[in-house]
């Protein structure tokens, strides 16, 4: 087809584009019949494409590359990343403003050093710890003098003072147990997890000490211990920027539709400092600027606002910061809020949000659903199975920026997709999604790698379809969300899981 079509006269070929579009807009397929709002959807899902996606994800990637790598809040890639974001906005119509706000960045100057000096000498696979200071020490190793989890001061003696302590992850968070071994005259301090994989986590904004810190996976940490007694040295070598600057949210608001019955979907747009973040979130902004442009001549019943938050990486601080200043009055005009954090994932699976806490009760890990949570999971468990794709839920944690949306007090509805990020895809998945047991959702999770080509074209295909179904639908027509709704809807197939993962930096033990 594309080989004969090249031979066509130019005048002809844009004739039957035009006859194409005729014949489209008279004869809907079958499912978009049962009513306007079905047609709606179909017709935003014909123009949304993943290469209108993937030409913004190009873009950020472009600004990446151009500065430092990265597009993390308080950086120039990231500002650049508003700048952008705001041309498509404009472009297409909408009511377009920035939000500043100030907040503790942490950056990475230069790549992060582990290196074993003896024996076996060689460099070591490691992670910074998001806000660790700058340090260059070269140092014996130690294990705590007492409990080897290290989080209180008599955990430490003076065997450990000047060394370069190895500590298991557990018990406290990663900043108590920094803080504590600094406070003991370490030089720094290696964290291992204590279950297999790597480990990445932050010591929290408010740690401030010049102490570096870094994780490694529970097997190197356990390898590391075992060559303590045998004189291990090691090197730790951290080069970090932390301090106060200022970041943005982006809002673009419709200006159409009922403002008392405002209808949010948001995306993060800063990335970690490690590295591009095109699955994350390059993916869930990609989405909502293609659906903002594809919707610029829709004239939508309410009011719909187009949010693209700063400094999520940081511990949710942009979203926290515009409900924190959203007056009562307002919070109450906002029907729901929608979110979409990392959907191209490579060996993905389509998660939904489980607002109705059925996979996943509130407890460890989940928060409860505020009313009408479920009706939005309802929504886009009903629209895969329509489309003959299985999907499965993830924990409603409120760990990306629906977390300030969902806090008791707000209680606005909310729901959203996610694809996976660092934990392992399991054999039921893989048998229902394809891809690859046994790996990560996303192998580039947090990390360099997380590039224009860590994304599947076809994960993005899927879920920007399913992204521009929920915010068309309620765009028109909020009503569905007094319905109750719970359990997974009919289609839903495959099993819960673990629910991709916990996506963001681990605080805890
Ligand atoms: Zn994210």
């Amino acid at each position: 087809m594309g080989q004969s079509r090249r031979t066509w006269p130019r005048r002809l070929l844009a004739a039957c584009t035009v006859l194409v579009v005729g014949v489209v807009v008279a004869a809907p397929p079958a499912q978009a019949t049962h009513g306007s709002g079905a047609l709606r959807s179909w017709q935003l899902r014909k123009a949304v494409t993943a290469n209108g996606v993937l030409h913004h994800l190009k873009e950020l990637q472009k600004i990446s590359d151009r500065n430092a790598g990265n597009r993390a809040s308080g950086s120039a890639g990231y500002d650049k990343s508003v700048d952008y974001a705001e041309k498509v906005f404009r472009k297409a119509g909408y009511r377009v403003t920035r939000q500043a706000f100030d907040f503790q960045t942490f950056l990475i100057n230069s790549p992060s050093e582990l290196e074993r000096i003896s024996p076996a000498p060689g460099d070591l696979e490691h992670r910074i710890m998001s806000y660790s200071g700058s340090v260059d020490v070269t140092a014996t190793a130690s294990v705590p003098a007492g409990d080897p989890l290290g989080c209180v001061a008599a955990d430490y003696g003076p065997a450990n003072v000047g060394t370069i302590v190895v500590v298991s992850r557990g018990t406290c968070p990663f900043g108590q147990k920094a803080t504590t071994a600094a406070a003991a005259g370490a030089a720094a301090i290696v964290m291992y997890n204590n279950v297999p994989g790597g480990l990445a986590g932050t010591l929290g904004n408010t740690f401030t000490a010049d102490f570096g810190a870094v994780g490694v996976s529970q097997a190197l940490g356990q390898e590391l211990v075992a060559q303590v007694p045998a004189g291990l040295t090691l090197r730790v070598h951290t080069d970090t920027y932390r301090g106060m600057a200022t970041t943005e949210n982006i809002f673009a608001e419709s200006r159409w539709g009922n403002p008392n019955n405002v209808v949010m979907a948001g995306a993060h747009l800063d990335s970690v400092p490690e590295g591009p973040g095109i699955n994350d979130n390059g993916s869930g902004s990609g989405a909502l600027l293609e659906i903002a442009e594809q919707m610029r001549r829709t004239h939508p019943k309410n009011k719909v606002r187009f949010a693209l938050w700063g400094a999520e990486e940081a511990n949710l601080v942009g979203s926290t910061y515009y409900i924190a200043n959203l007056p009562q009055a307002e919070r109450d005009k906002i029907a729901l809020y929608l979110n979409f954090d990392m959907i191209g994932s490579t060996n993905y699976v389509r998660f939904v949000y489980d607002g109705d806490n059925s996979a996943f009760p509130p407890g460890t890990g989940s928060a409860v659903g505020p009313p009408g949570s479920g009706a939005i999971e309802a929504l886009f468990h009903n629209y895969f199975a329509s489309q003959g794709l299985a999907s499965a839920e993830t924990p409603f944690s409120g760990r990306s920026d629906y977390g300030p949306f969902i806090a008791a007090g707000v209680d606005i509805p909310s729901g959203g997709l996610f694809t996976g990020a660092e934990l392992i895809k399991t054999e039921a998945e893989a048998a229902v999604y394809g891809g690859t047991a046994g790996q990560a959702y996303d192998p580039c999770y947090h990390q360099a790698c997380d590039t224009i080509r860590n994304v599947s074209k076809r994960a993005i295909d899927e879920m920007s379809d399913a992204v521009a179904h929920a915010v068309i639908t309620y765009a028109f027509d909020t009503r569905s969300l007094n319905v109750p709704a719970s359990g997974p809807a009919s289609g839903s197939t495959a099993p819960a899981g673990g629910g991709g993962g916990l996506h963001d930096h681990e605080y805890e033990s």
